[in-house]
């Protein structure tokens, strides 16, 4: 990981561009993001700020963030004190996150600008949920909008395209089928976000009015390398996606900060890891921020008793992590961790996830495939057995699966499908992935692949001091 604080190379000087980052929310978002900043603080020299928008959503969030500024002091903190939204009327039962993301959109036009003034920024880099509302605000004080697609390239495409799709297409009220991204892939309709299938959602109207801003950015980037998703990134860079598409640079992956954060006191799955053989356990997270239906929960446990394994579960009750107030006795079934101890730990506190999938016993990764946790499988060689549950899911299983470091059942059920995937189905599944050395093969090609882009002379590394010269002020 880079250096702590701004090293000795990094004297300020009139030259020394000041970044405001901002994010929307959610840990997917902010993981990312802090990354950035410190790539940008540490690495290449810049003033950076990111705005901290309170009170966060979730608690995983504040105590990131906290972490953050403690450990890099360098970064700049501008906290931005949100109205409450009172959402419950206007979009009952959404997700509190898209909620979230929905409030940001309303304030920005009002309390982004002051900010960015009173920062003497040199340019903004918006998360892609507030891309169209904060690209407005910079171009009115002619600060140049950078926008940060914090998933992967193969969705920046989709993205960017599917608002040309719409038109052609009858328009938003009509219904979406298979999408043909230009140069880059077929998205059959049942890869298509679930959301984006009803225009009146919260989330699809973000994301189109998202999508057809882009090409209003002064450039996007994308925690994406070439390697792992080769058409996609040639295929931003070269324009075929859309018309007009901004320069792209493809700065993936972002390296963790081992923040270690208040993980001391939250587990002792670092002296259970340390205790087991190499490449031997089976590391199953479905990402920090939805719950599996309880009865999945069940099959799931009835597969890890059964199955042999050594593993590391770490299970969520809940949407945000403040609600989940549920023990684990009860989504798991009286007794199951005394009949599992010694060969699996089960958690529903907070693990650092990089620092697991590091781990030399790590063998195998059961994941959502939220595009974190597919770039940090990537970067350490770990092979992926991917479960896609929603959203961008299905498309980055699919990189996964092409790119060759991970398998995807494609027939297993996702949110909005009844189907329950039994404990028998899913033993198959994970005997064969952890057997397979095609794939074992792949994933250390891919971690020495992803090494190379970051490291000096890399693609990801050069696209970063491209971007950094042009805040510059460089053309
Ligand atoms: N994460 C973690 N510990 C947990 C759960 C998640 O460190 O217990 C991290 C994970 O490493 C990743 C981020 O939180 O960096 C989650 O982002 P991702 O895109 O994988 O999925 P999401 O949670 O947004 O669905
Ligand atoms: N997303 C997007 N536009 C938006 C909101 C989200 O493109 O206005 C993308 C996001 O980057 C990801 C996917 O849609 O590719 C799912 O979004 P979400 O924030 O739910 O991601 P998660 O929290 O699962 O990482």
């Amino acid at each position: 990981p880079p250096p702590n604080s701004t090293s000795d190379d990094c004297q300020g000087t009139a030259a020394t561009p000041h970044i405001v980052l901002f994010p929307s929310a959610g840990m997917g978002h902010l993981v990312p993001f802090t990354r950035l900043a410190v790539a940008l603080s540490a690495g290449h020299c810049c003033d950076v700020s990111l705005v901290t928008a309170l009170p966060t959503v979730s608690s995983a969030e504040s105590c990131h963030i906290a972490a953050l500024f403690a450990a890099f002091p360098a970064v700049r903190r501008l906290d931005l004190r949100l109205a409450p939204l009172d959402a419950s009327a206007e979009f009952p039962g959404a997700d509190p996150f898209y909620v979230r993301y929905e409030a940001l959109r309303r304030s920005t036009p009002l309390l982004l600008g002051p900010l960015l003034a009173g920062a003497s920024a040199s340019a903004l880099v918006a998360d892609i949920a507030l891309a169209s509302v904060a690209i407005s605000v910079a171009r009115e004080l002619r600060v140049p909008c950078y926008v940060f697609f914090t998933a992967s390239a193969t969705m920046l495409s989709f993205k960017a395209y599917f608002p040309t799709y719409l038109d052609a297409n009858g328009g938003a009220g009509h219904s979406v089928g298979d999408v043909d991204v230009p140069g880059v892939c077929r998205v059959p309709r049942s890869s298509i976000p679930q959301a984006l299938h009803d225009p009146d959602d919260i989330f699809t109207r973000q994301f189109v009015a998202n999508g057809r801003a882009l090409v209003a950015a002064d450039g996007l980037l994308v925690n994406a390398f070439e390697a792992m998703e080769p058409e996609a990134v040639a295929a931003l860079l070269g324009g075929s996606v859309v018309a007009s598409l901004p320069p792209v640079f493809a700065v993936g992956p972002l390296m963790p900060l081992n923040l270690r954060e208040a993980a001391e006191e939250q587990g002792n799955y670092r002296a259970w890891l340390d205790a087991q053989p190499p490449r031997s356990v089976v590391y199953v997270s479905f990402g920090s921020r939805k719950a599996l239906a309880r009865d999945q929960i069940r099959e799931l446990a009835a597969w890890l008793e059964a199955c042999g394994h050594r593993f590391l579960w770490v299970v969520k009750g809940a949407v945000v992590d403040r609600d989940d107030a549920c023990e684990l006795s009860d989504l798991l079934g009286e007794g199951f961790q005394r009949r599992v101890e010694g060969r699996g730990l089960v958690t529903k506190s907070w693990v650092e996830q990089d620092e697991v999938l590091r781990h030399p016993a790590v063998g195998l990764f059961v994941s959502h495939c939220g595009w974190n946790s597919v770039t940090e499988a990537a970067a350490n060689g770990v092979p992926v057995l991917a479960w896609p549950r929603f959203a961008d899911q299905r498309v980055n299983a699919r990189v996964v699966a092409r790119a060759g470091f991970g398998v995807w059942v494609e027939r297993w059920s996702w949110e909005g499908e009844e189907a329950v995937v039994g404990a028998e189905e899913i033993a198959e599944q994970v005997v064969a992935a952890m057997g397979d050395q095609a794939v074992a093969e792949k994933a250390a090609s891919v971690r020495d692949e992803a090494a190379r882009a970051v490291a000096d002379g890399g693609t990801s590394q050069q696209s970063l001091a491209e971007f950094v010269r042009r805040c510059r002020g460089g053309t």
